[in-house]
């Protein structure tokens, strides 16, 4: 079924392209695009992680909302709060602007301002949080973050007190966040789920939003290292280093508007040389996921092949990176 749909979605986007794939490099897009879509586990509804934190499994994503082995919270304080510089900034800023993508259960919100609090009691912290589908039902975390996570879940979907100053946008955050301006944030958390599975919150275009909103010297983090992700990072301007590996092979990435790259010489070379380090296009804003995930395979196929020396199937389409 879901087969039938990526070929079928496969032929329309080629033929928009005018390109005409061969029966092998289709079978071979397919093949990929379905494996990136498995779910990385099964299952729906609340486990304990490996810190004994809460997480929700997603049936529709076929992810976690966290780490299930690093440990939900530990997630938020090592991909997110610390290397955000946050901490650091808030014994120097009496006020912190973050964005907020993916609120999810609330935790990254709910772990920083008791976290920045504990350390700074006056802090004034202002947060704009996205998403999608708020949850029915979300257990409250246990202490010390407990009583802020009540404070952020009994606010929702917005509040302004004791200087904290909240706001969560219910809808697609592509739409809400052409809504958001007169904000510079001192950091992004970019916790959507994985960027294939959820690939219209990775794009170059997203992502070109996101830059808008965060202020020269703010700080943009997530969990993933993926390509097309730091690609899209790169392509607008930002300096990409990575993070500490946290119950994942590999790190996450930290982003700058005012940093140098900071990644390794590895990863600078597979950021340029690899066919999979192009950003995901969705131009309006409003593409099907799906859509914006085999137009990628698809470009990617177009550089395979530039690179092995065959001729691209048409001069029509350009598989390139600018930013337009
Ligand atoms: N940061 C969260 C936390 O600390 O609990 C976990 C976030 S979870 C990994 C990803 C979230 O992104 C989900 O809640 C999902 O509903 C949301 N999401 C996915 N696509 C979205 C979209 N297009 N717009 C807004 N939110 C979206």
């Amino acid at each position: 079924m879901l087969r039938n749909t990526l070929r079928d979605l496969l032929k329309k986007i080629g033929e928009e392209r005018g390109i005409l794939l061969d029966e092998g490099m289709e079978k071979e897009i397919l093949r990929e695009v379905s494996l990136w879509l498995e779910p990385s586990i099964g299952g729906h509804g609340f486990v304990r992680t490996e810190d004994g934190s809460l997480t929700f499994l997603s049936a529709k994503y076929g992810e976690p909302y966290h780490s299930l082995w690093a440990g939900a919270v530990k997630e938020c304080l090592l991909k997110f709060l610390y290397p955000s510089n946050l901490m650091e900034k808030s014994k120097c800023k009496r006020e912190l602007f973050i964005l907020d993508v993916g609120f999810g259960l609330g935790y990254n919100v709910a772990v920083t301002i008791s976290e920045i609090r504990k350390l700074n009691p006056h802090t004034e912290i202002n947060i704009v949080s996205f998403e999608k589908e708020l949850l029915d039902k979300i257990h409250l975390l246990n202490e010390p973050y407990r009583r802020f996570h009540k404070f952020i879940l009994e606010g929702i979907p917005k509040f302004e007190k004791d200087g904290i100053r909240f706001e969560l946008l219910l809808g697609d955050a592509r739409e809400e966040i052409k809504e958001v301006d007169k904000f510079l944030a001192d950091a992004v958390f970019h916790d959507a789920f994985s960027p294939y599975r959820n690939p219209e919150l990775w794009s170059l275009d997203f992502l070109k939003e996101i830059r808008r909103l965060i202020a020269k010297d703010g700080l943009w983090v997530s969990y993933t290292s993926s390509l097309p992700v730091r690609k899209a990072l790169k392509l607008l301007g930002f300096g990409v280093g990575s993070s500490q590996s946290v119950g994942r092979k590999r790190g996450g990435t930290v982003a700058s508007l005012s940093l140098d790259d900071s990644l390794s010489q590895e990863e600078l070379r597979k950021l340029e040389a690899s066919p999979y380090a192009i950003p995901f296009r969705d131009k309006g804003l409003k593409e099907e996921p799906l859509r914006i995930l085999i137009d990628y395979r698809l470009r990617v196929e177009i550089l395979k092949m530039a690179q092995g020396g065959i001729e691209p199937p048409t001069p029509r389409f350009s598989a390139g990176c600018s930013t337009n």
